[in-house]
């Protein structure tokens, strides 16, 4: 297939100072949680995107200094020579596949409590680390800043000898020194670096200029800088100095890749934002510089791209999540394959590997974070060892994604779902406020899956155990799933909650299917992920009065690796849920319902309700038993129906057993690992 010529302007080399990207696909800087800790792990995660496509490909936040320590983040490091074999494998790949390679250098006073060097952070002027940790940063001097300007230009000459094309100075989401340097509210100093907006940039101005002097003539130098970050007069505005040191500054970069703050808001999920919604922010931003701008907005529809080149909003798409959920994506685009794009559903799971300093994983990629450690290719997939035949049993994300990736294999497969349209859980809680997006789940799935000769779906299908048997697939899989339980049985209740047969319960997957509670509600959340917080917000939504009770001190509270806690306890309170935090719900009988305070002990009645528990799932795998007394059938369990967890967890559940099939059984430790070295001395 060829490509569509309406995309060709997507395809057009882009001058960036001294070099040239070959397109405008540009994979803006982002945390993965495997940097310099996982690093081999990082170098073919990017080496992946440049393969499916990507222009440029940049690291995430690189430290420049011990004293600016992100540890245990797992970020870049550039402290000395010895950091520099690690970005210069990242390079090679990148370069390996005709790709610029980017590199975000960063000190990032106030953000790093340097709990690994135990050297002191430096900031514009005295303040408390913004990590919580008991400690501050330290006002810099003249020869702090001195200090600072040559790691920076340090950092600077390592990146270009590493390879870097392209090297950052970063100003953005109150991120780093500099951007603590503009910022009025942060920045209290007096002297020249301190006071008017020409004052604040006289740092970023400099190392600007020091940069550009340390990477010479073939490298260029970006600036990351939000130009917005959604705090009215307090902070930066795209209408007032956000936009004035664009002005300032308009074209002394050679490229500006522009966003707004703080990063819950660049990258805000999709149950909060939809695609696109920064344009009105950084549209002024192309009208007041020559140079080319990139800017992110979790675009995936190659229309929508051409028209903001066309449309003069940006010279490049800018992206970090689509990239994530889809290497390939420009590839795709390139070779007239639209429809094979598998769309970011912007739910943030990528954000919560960042988190945990773990390797970053993906609910749409099943390979994202597994490119070395696993040798999972995005697009590529060792063919069938010998023919077999597959029944699935399930067609939500697990069965969805083994019967896609078996089919891909070239094996014979069956899906058969009781429901009348695929998609599982995600069939049903797409419909839930604000998750429209997670369709993009199963309709990638099913698209794929409709272009597989070898691979049958049957909808309207309740398979039993006799119907199993009689099938004769040379191998059964189970993913069917699980049910929320109605007894309130979870983390904080291992027995369950006292409710009176009286009272009504209904469960997260009753509501889902169309029950709606007469009068008052209680929601107990002893899950902590979104459907707490979304049960709640959907019934008040409804009309009804909701009290919303959680052991957790927060709602929603696991929704902190997702950046949208604050978005969602603010959206309840909004809506006039009542909100009961650090209290178990100790019992609940027609007349009303106890909570227990988490801290004290001391119970508080509230009036009688409808029950909805959200506190765990069963698995649906009765079936499992049953077949297991069925003679020699080879059955296995993916997903839910083997162990309750995320989506994201479901999808690399089919797609770990769909590599697995028919190969020999791995070891215990099912993937490479990268360990730290032992000094030879002691
Ligand atoms: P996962 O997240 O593990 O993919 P889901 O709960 O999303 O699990 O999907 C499970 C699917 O299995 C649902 O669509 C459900 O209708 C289907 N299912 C469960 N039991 C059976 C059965 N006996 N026959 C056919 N389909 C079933
Ligand atoms: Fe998109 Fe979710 Fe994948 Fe992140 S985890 S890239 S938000 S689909």
């Amino acid at each position: 297939m060829t490509r569509d010529p309406r995309y060709d302007v997507l395809f057009e080399p882009v001058k960036i100072g001294p070099v040239t990207a070959r397109n405008r696909f540009y994979q803006v800087p982002h945390c993965n949680g495997m940097g310099r800790t996982y690093p081999s792990s990082m170098a073919a995660m990017r080496r992946t995107k440049a393969e499916g496509g990507w222009a440029v490909v940049c690291t995430e936040q690189i430290e420049i200094h011990p004293s600016a320590d992100h540890s245990p983040w797992a970020g870049g490091r550039l402290w000395d020579d010895s950091d520099m074999p690690v970005l210069a494998r990242m390079c090679d790949g990148i370069h390996e596949h005709g790709s610029l390679a980017g590199a975000e250098l960063n000190y990032a006073g106030l953000m790093s409590a340097s709990r690994y060097s135990r050297e002191i952070p430096m900031a514009p002027s005295h303040a408390p680390l913004a990590t919580f940790d008991p400690g501050q940063a330290r006002a810099m001097d003249k020869s702090d800043i001195r200090d600072l300007r040559r790691w920076h230009v340090a950092a600077a000459r390592r990146a270009r000898q590493v390879g870097f094309d392209l090297v950052y100075v970063y100003a953005g989401h109150q991120l780093s020194t500099i951007s603590h340097f503009l910022s009025p509210y942060r920045n209290q100093r007096t002297d020249e670096y301190g006071g008017s907006l020409e004052n604040r940039a006289r740092l970023l101005r400099e190392v600007l200029a020091d940069t550009r002097e340390a990477v010479g003539d073939s490298c260029a130098v970006a600036i990351r800088f939000s130009v917005d970050e959604l705090m009215g007069d307090a902070g930066f505005t795209s209408d007032g100095e956000g936009r004035d040191l664009v002005e300032m500054l308009a074209d002394i970069p050679d490229l500006w890749d522009v966003n707004i703050s703080g990063w819950e808001h660049d990258s805000a999920t999709s149950r909060f934002k939809p695609q696109g919604y920064q344009e009105e922010y950084i549209r002024f931003v192309k009208r007041v510089t020559s140079k080319p701008v990139v800017a992110v907005g979790r675009y995936t529809s190659p229309d929508t791209m051409v028209s903001l080149v066309r449309g003069g909003v940006m010279d490049f798409i800018g992206a970090a999540r689509p990239t994530i959920a889809d290497p390939f994506l420009p590839r795709k685009i390139e070779e007239g394959r639209v429809q094979d794009i598998r769309e970011c559903i912007g739910c943030n799971i990528c954000v919560s590997g960042d988190h945990a300093s773990v390797p970053i994983r993906c609910t749409q990629n099943p390979t994202m974070g597994e490119e070395w450690r696993k040798g999972w290719h995005p697009e590529r997939i060792a063919p069938a060892t010998s023919p077999a035949s597959v029944l699935i049993v399930g067609a939500g994300p697990a069965g969805l994604e083994a019967a896609r990736a078996l089919g891909q294999r070239g094996y014979d497969v069956t899906l058969a779902d009781r429901n009348t349209e695929a998609g599982g859980r995600v069939a049903a809680e797409r419909r839930l406020p604000g998750l429209s997006e997670w369709d993009r789940v199963a309709d990638y799935r099913t698209y794929q899956i409709s272009q597989m000769a070898n691979v049958q779906i049957f909808l309207q299908s309740e398979m039993t155990a006799d119907m199993i048997a009689e099938f004769g697939a040379d191998h059964v899989v189970l993913a069917t799933g699980s049910r929320w339980v109605a007894n309130g049985r979870g983390r904080e209740n291992p027995a369950g909650i006292s409710i009176d047969a009286a009272v009504p319960v209904l469960t997260p997957d009753d509501i889902m299917s169309g029950a709606r509670p007469e009068g008052p509600v209680i929601v107990f959340d002893d899950d902590h992920y979104y459907m707490g917080g979304l049960m709640a917000e959907k019934l008040r939504r409804d009309g009804l009065d909701v009290t919303y009770v959680t052991p957790a001190s927060e709602v929603s509270s696991w929704t902190h690796n997702t950046l949208e806690q604050h978005f969602i306890q603010r959206r309840l309170l909004e809506l006039g849920v009542r909100v009961v935090l650090s209290s178990n719900l100790a019992g609940i009988g027609p007349d009303g319902a106890v909570v227990e305070c988490g801290y004290t002990g001391a119970e508080t009645g509230l009036p009688g309700a409808t029950l909805v528990p959200v506190t765990m799932r069963e698995p649906v795998d009765a079936l499992y038993s049953q077949i297991a007394g069925l003679g020699d059938l080879q059955v296995s369990r993916i997903g839910d129906c083997l162990a309750p967890g995320t989506i994201a967890a479901a999808v690399y559940s089919g797609h770990r057993c769909a590599r697995a099939f028919g190969e020999p059984a791995a070891g215990e430790v099912s993937f490479r690992r990268e360990l730290p070295a032992l000094s030879p001395e002691f």
